[in-house]
């Protein structure tokens, strides 16, 4: 484990060369509040000169690279992460606050999307279709060309594996604008890119706002396709921008994921998991299970299990490596407490306790439990991005459905039952880009295909599904009578 940064975090990278920018942004520790390194604040000026670069490595050796020399400099990369797996996750506690353990996951994550899309790169193949008489027609599945990727705080590493490992297999250039409040650990991975035999200019890395380098990359005519996680309102400004230059996106948004627990589930293993992906990372996780929705007869049983492991729950600075760290800024709290404060009296179950060596100026909530609030309330319709979880009691399996798909979003649903035909009827009802039965993966899940419906996004990421997102289709049919 380090102690100290070990590069140059106010530098990016555009073509294969760290530069400087004029100006510099501040990189503040969430769990202290204190101001500890800088980054570069890129801008217009910057995001030109990436895609210009990106536009060299596309015509240059990045573009001529077979597949599967592709798929070996992600291996190498995947390797060198793997030898970084404690610095990363230093870094990241630092920058996001998050307990080292998770940020630990999160640099194993990060390995492990380079790993899949590595093997992936030489096995993505087009079709042969039969046509008319004469004719031989096929199938070639292509890069877009310049890929841009606007990421979020929550999960730097993890986010930025499933989207410029994706792209890169297929052949992209990318250029990746990580969010002003983390890019540590972006910068620290492409420091290692050119050892991995990364070709200068297939991923370029632009740090600065999102309203600067973000909006310019999103509008960016000579860039062709985006790929952004992170809240609605930004998510439709960036379709907005991409839409004007006729640009496909892949939107991943926010959740409000429900899980579905009826009275014949097994109690002892879903309780754990009605709580921890609630509450990790603080609750800022898109795929957070944020309503927990439980049948009448076992409600208050329920409830009472929830609430004996939140008060259990420690909060601390990331280092300490408790259950929960701060949320990532003072703005990001406010919002929460701003939710916390229209809780109905009595309608708090449980709280998690933040920890005495918790320093003032860190951005800490405690978990919170709340029950007995009205399905309407904004607790139970709206993205919190905080540890608060929601429990609201439903009748039968045409309530729990009525009350699931009841709001705008549609990421993520579990529904814990022993009954095989409710899992099948349910699977298909609930209107989510993932359905779990009996378990809840908030975060995990390399190998699977990940998205929402309706305000959550669309397109998908994970898996190979993203290869296809990340790549065009061409038919060729040739005559030859
Ligand atoms: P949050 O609201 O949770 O902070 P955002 O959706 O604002 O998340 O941010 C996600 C990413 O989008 C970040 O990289 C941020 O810099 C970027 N971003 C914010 N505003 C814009 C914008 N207008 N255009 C493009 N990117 C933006």
């Amino acid at each position: 484990m380090t102690d100290r940064l070990w590069f140059d975090p106010t530098e990016i990278l555009v073509g294969g060369v760290w530069h400087r920018t004029a100006e510099t942004l501040e990189v503040e520790d969430p769990s202290t509040g204190e101001v500890f390194a800088a980054i570069a604040r890129g801008g217009t000026g910057e995001i030109d000169q990436a895609v210009d670069a990106a536009e060299a490595a596309l015509a240059g050796d990045w573009g001529a690279m077979p597949a599967f020399e592709r798929g070996r400099v992600l291996a190498r990369l995947g390797k060198l992460v793997e030898e970084q797996i404690e610095q990363l996750a230093w870094l990241e506690a630092r920058d996001v606050g998050k307990p080292l353990k998770q940020a630990r996951a999160d640099a194993v994550a990060l390995a492990r999307y380079l790993e899949y899309y590595a093997g992936a790169a030489d096995k993505i193949t087009g079709e042969t279709i039969p046509f008319q008489n004469g004719y031989t027609v096929y199938t070639l599945r292509e890069p877009h060309g310049v890929t841009g990727h606007i990421i979020p705080w929550n999960y730097p590493m993890q986010i930025l594996g499933r989207s410029v490992g994706a792209a890169l297999a297929m052949g992209n250039a990318c250029i990746l604008k990580p969010a002003e409040e983390a890019c540590l650990t972006a910068l620290a991975f492409a420091r290692l890119a050119a050892d991995a035999g990364l070709p200068a200019g297939a991923l370029n890395v632009v740090t600065g706002l999102g309203g600067e380098a973000g909006a310019a990359l999103a509008s960016h005519p000579r860039v062709h396709h985006i790929s952004f996680t992170g809240s609605v309102g930004v998510g439709s400004l960036i379709q907005q921008a991409a839409g004007k230059n006729i640009v496909p996106v892949t939107l991943e948004l926010g959740g409000k994921s429900p899980q579905l627990v009826f009275e014949d589930a097994d109690l002892d293993a879903a309780l754990p998991l009605l709580v921890r992906p609630g509450v990790q990372n603080a609750g800022q996780t898109c795929s957070a299970a944020s309503r927990i929705l439980v049948q009448r007869g076992i409600f208050d049983q329920v409830v009472e299990g929830m609430a004996a492991q939140y008060r259990d729950l420690r909060v601390g600075p990331a280092l300490d490596d408790l259950e929960v760290g701060p949320l990532i800024s003072a703005r990001q709290k406010s919002i929460v407490d701003g939710f916390l404060a229209q809780a109905p009296s009595g309608s708090i179950i449980a709280t998690g306790r933040i920890d005495d060596a918790a320093a003032a100026g860190g951005h800490y909530v405690a978990p919170t439990l709340i029950a007995g609030i009205d399905r309407d309330h904004t607790l139970a319709r709206d993205e919190i991005f905080g540890p608060v979880q929601v429990v609201l009691p439903f009748e039968d399996e045409d309530d729990a459905i009525r009350l699931a798909n009841g709001t705008d979003y549609g990421l993520v649903a579990s529904v814990w039952t022993q009954d095989g035909g409710r899992q099948m009827r349910l699977a298909k009802r609930l209107r989510a880009g993932q359905v779990f039965l009996n378990d809840y993966g908030a975060a995990g899940g390399v190998e699977l295909p990940f998205g929402g419906v309706g305000k959550s996004g669309h397109g998908r990421e994970k898996g190979f599904e993203a290869l296809y997102g990340f790549s065009t289709l061409k038919t060729v049919a040739a005559k030859h009578g």
